[in-house]
């Protein structure tokens, strides 16, 4: 079964600077990867700009202006903060990125084609409804949910986040709303700072956490005990994964040790939840990943299990 594989060039004219780990490679790396002949059966289709109502499902029309408004000179970057830059292709990048994840909803929801991955950047899950931060400049996973809901009427949809950092923005923008569901692995105490177990909104959140150093092994069986049943019992009319590839064991930004087959263990046990509520529709979005040969076969991993699960 073939996979919608959505991206943009736009997505590599943004540039956060030299010795930024989220680098334009980090995208060419994956696109090389899903280049290869076992993928020749992907449908590949340009990512499309989100428009200004699609952002407004999550950000408020002073976030959005905020950030279309920043138009660095060439060779000019603009701090939001230490981490997250701006460069003149930025805001372009931006609006493919969080248009991927609304075109990729839209295909899936049409029928025809059940998955779809964005190969995209910037990442979108910490930036906050008001607050771009971690790399991320408008949330790209919660605005796909929202318009899932909003556009194609599906009651319930869930975001999966297995990227090695909490998703602070995408629990934000879910957090008072429980036909939402976010649900996420990672390592604690790591950046962003939040996800905490305790932390579970109105019943809606799910937070696991990882000591630096978990193995496979580790998450694996933390997928398994807390957070797959999470999926299950929600019942999801869409699965939306956050598919940041930094808890590799060859990640410079973290310290777990998850490997390309544990990815790909992940993504089927997804898809097979999907496949019981949800006629298998799973959109699934780039987010972190800093070992570009790691990025690289995980997320052909990814992509991999997302085609023959
Ligand atoms: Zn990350």
């Amino acid at each position: 079964m073939s996979v919608l594989l959505l991206t943009h060039r736009a997505c590599l004219a943004h540039d956060p600077g030299p010795y930024h780990p989220e680098c334009p490679d980090r995208l060419r790396a994956v696109l090389a990867a899903l280049d290869a002949e076992e993928f020749a059966d992907l449908v590949r289709d340009e990512a499309p700009r989100a428009t200004r109502e699609q952002l407004m499902l999550i950000h408020p029309a002073r976030h959005i202006d905020a950030i279309l408004g920043i138009t660095p000179e060439p060779d000019e970057r603009v701090a939001l903060d230490a981490d997250t830059l701006m460069s003149p292709g930025s805001a372009e990048a931006a609006l493919r990125a969080a248009g991927a994840g609304v075109a990729a909803v839209d295909a899936v929801l049409a029928g025809g084609i059940r998955r779809a991955f964005c190969a995209v950047r910037p990442p979108g899950h910490h930036c906050e409804p008001s607050q771009p931060m971690g790399f991320c400049l408008f949330s790209n996973a919660a605005i796909a949910a929202r318009h899932a809901q909003v556009a194609h009427g599906v009651a319930r949809v869930a975001v999966v986040d297995f990227d090695v950092h909490h998703g602070n923005g995408t629990q934000a923008c879910f957090e008072a709303d429980p036909s939402l569901l976010y649900i996420s692995s990672h390592q604690w105490p790591l950046y962003p700072g939040t996800g905490a177990v305790s932390e579970t909104g109105v019943g809606n959140i799910v937070n696991g956490t990882l000591p630096g150093g978990a193995n496979g092994a580790a998450f694996r069986a933390l997928w398994e005990r807390d957070l797959l049943p999470a999926l299950d019992a929600f019942a999801p009319g869409l699965v939306i994964v956050s598919a940041g590839f930094d808890a590799h064991a060859r990640d410079p930004l973290a310290q777990l040790r998850v490997l390309e087959e544990d990815f790909a263990w992940l993504t089927t046990e997804i898809c097979v939840i999907a496949e019981r509520h949800c006629q298998g529709h799973v959109v699934s979005l780039l987010e972190g990943g800093y070992d570009l040969d790691a990025l690289a076969t995980s997320a052909a991993a990814h992509v991999r299990a997302l085609r023959d699960a």
